[in-house]
């Protein structure tokens, strides 16, 4: 007999570890650990959304006449971690072999890689499938470059995969058409509501056990709208393509108070566990600019997400951990600010974020980039709290990919590996790009003093304290001119308020 082991993040019926499963023959071992659910206090909706997700997969499998060996929670025999279950179930089944796909996070297969010799069993561990570019693709492609670029990364991709390419050539001639995107947003913009799934009874069970074990973690269960099942997953997928893909590139980096969807796809926790695949989703997109539903800049944009970005940040991962998990370019050592659990703070760009990302479990990139991040990096604090907030707070966070995104492109924590400069920016950045300035206590125009915007001098602060890390940046030298233009009154002033602000922020008194 062949044990298949499916982890929560493989809910995909053409994973490679089912790939040539034996009905007969074989078991498919699912479960839920304990360890899994509590190595960082996950958001509740989170860990409802995947056991949700993974209770309804099983169900699927033994629909199809697989035996399937479904562990809960609390069942009494549950031994709370996948090496304690693997070690329980094999001793009752005595499987010849266990096959695994790949998982995506280095600290679960550094545990799986230990099991041949602790079992007696082969273990035979399968690349994953789902993902366009293998870990040693990548390094192929990094190897003998100093720096990694996205862009030329992306090119690549889209060629080996023949998307919107015309021969050679991408479509239109171009291939990066974000010079039409990202508008600020406009008064009347009025995003469509997202789809909405309705609960089902599995779905209620696993908030019962949300509410008996996991109370004391973040965010708000309910109201839960998400898609739990694979037939969800793409009704949701079809609802942006109509609906939001039309608009997603000009309004992508667009913040509005109470939108917190805008005109983005919400797919990523359903691409991250499974439920969708990035070529299948990459297709559609494409289909909608070939059958002339929607415009060739959004399309080319929201394809880059996926195959550049997203396949981008899964190489950097397996090249550069697990040091990269330690990077700390700044030597930033400020403890994360209460606040980023509370929303308790009158700057009302973080406060909205902070209270989306409770409710929904959900921040799109910019609010997660421009406002939440980089406050954190403006204000120093210690790379390894703010990943653990992110891996917490969102239900796509896994670390192959919050780590890059929060290290690399995020904190810069990395020195420059990931991203060419720091993605640092003042309160005009944010007032343009939403309508959060509006309806807050600081004034966006007023550079230092007590009702200026903390961004704007935390911005300069930042670069007066790393200058020796970051004058030689090519990509900076714009700053560091207008920093050298301001004279040593002005500078004082900056780093007075700034250091007023801060010593604020550490004592958890509302800032
Ligand atoms: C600080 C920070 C932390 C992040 N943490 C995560 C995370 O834990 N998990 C996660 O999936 N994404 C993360 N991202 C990337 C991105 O913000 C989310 O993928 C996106 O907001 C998800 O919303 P969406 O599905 O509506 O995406 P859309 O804006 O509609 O984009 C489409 C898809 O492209 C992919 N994508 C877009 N940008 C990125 C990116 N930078 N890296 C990887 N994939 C990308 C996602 O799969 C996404 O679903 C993070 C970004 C930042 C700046
Ligand atoms: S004024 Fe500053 S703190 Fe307030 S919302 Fe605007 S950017 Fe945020």
């Amino acid at each position: 007999m062949v044990l298949r082991l499916v982890l929560g993040d493989q809910l995909s019926h053409n994973i490679s570890s089912l790939s040539d499963v034996v009905p007969k023959r074989d078991a498919i071992l699912m479960c839920e650990v304990w360890e899994e659910a509590t190595y960082v206090k996950h958001h509740k909706k989170k860990i409802a959304f995947l056991f949700s997700a993974m209770r309804h997969f099983a169900e699927e499998l033994t629909d199809k006449g697989f035996r399937v060996h479904y562990i809960k929670l609390d069942d009494p025999k549950n031994k709370g971690s996948f090496r304690g279950e693997i070690r329980r179930i094999t001793h009752i089944h005595k499987p010849d072999q266990i096959i695994i796909t790949m998982p995506s996070e280095y600290r679960v297969l550094k545990d799986i890689q230990d099991w041949e010799s602790e079992l007696g069993i082969s273990v035979e561990i399968r690349s994953d499938n789902r993902f366009l570019c293998t870990p040693e693709e990548m390094a192929d492609w990094a190897n003998g470059r100093k720096q990694l670029r996205m862009e030329y990364f992306y090119r690549e991709m889209r060629k080996k995969y023949n998307i919107l390419m015309d021969g050679n050539r991408p479509v239109g001639g171009k291939w990066n058409l974000d010079t039409q995107n990202r508008k600020p947003p406009s008064k009347e913009l009025r995003p469509p509501s997202p789809t909405t799934c309705v609960p089902d009874v599995t779905t209620k069970s696993v908030f019962d056990l949300v509410h008996r074990k996991f109370s004391t973690h973040f965010g708000d269960l309910e109201p839960f709208h998400y898609a739990v099942t694979r037939k969800q997953a793409l009704q949701k997928l079809k609802d942006f393509l109509n609906l939001r893909l039309p608009h997603f590139g000009e309004y992508q980096d667009a913040m509005l108070q109470g939108e917190p969807w805008m005109y983005h796809s919400h797919i990523s926790h359903y691409l991250n566990c499974g439920l969708l695949e990035p070529l299948e989703v990459i297709q559609a997109a494409e289909c909608t600019f070939t059958e002339g539903h929607a415009p060739l800049n959004a399309v080319e944009g929201f394809i880059r997400q996926i195959l550049g970005w997203r396949e981008y940040v899964r190489g950097i991962y397996w090249l550069k951990m697990p040091e990269y998990s330690k990077e700390n370019f700044f030597n930033a050592q400020r403890k994360l600010p209460w606040l980023y659990w509370s929303g308790d703070t009158k700057m009302n760009c973080l406060r909205q974020c902070v209270l989306d990302t409770k409710q929904n479990a959900y921040a799109h990139h910019i609010q997660r980039l421009m406002v939440l991040g980089n406050f954190a990096l403006l204000a120093g604090i210690d790379p390894k709290e703010v990943n653990e907030w992110y891996l917490i707070v969102y239900a796509d966070a896994y670390e192959w990919v919050e780590l890059p995104n929060v290290s690399g492109m995020t904190l810069f924590a990395d020195g420059g590996y990931l991203a060419s400069k720091p993605y640092a920016a003042g309160g005009s950045y944010i007032n343009r790009m939403s309508d959060y300035c509006k309806s807050c206590t600081y004034n966006v125009n007023k550079k230092t003093g007590p009702q200026a915007c903390p961004f704007n001098y935390l911005y300069w602060n930042f670069f007066i304290c790393n200058a020796d890390k970051l004058r030689g940046n090519p990509r900076l030298g714009h700053s560091f001119r207008t920093l050298e233009n301001m004279g040593v009154k002005k500078t004082e002033t900056v780093k007075a308020d700034a250091k007023r602000f801060l010593k604020k922020l550490d004592r958890d008194e509302q800032v």
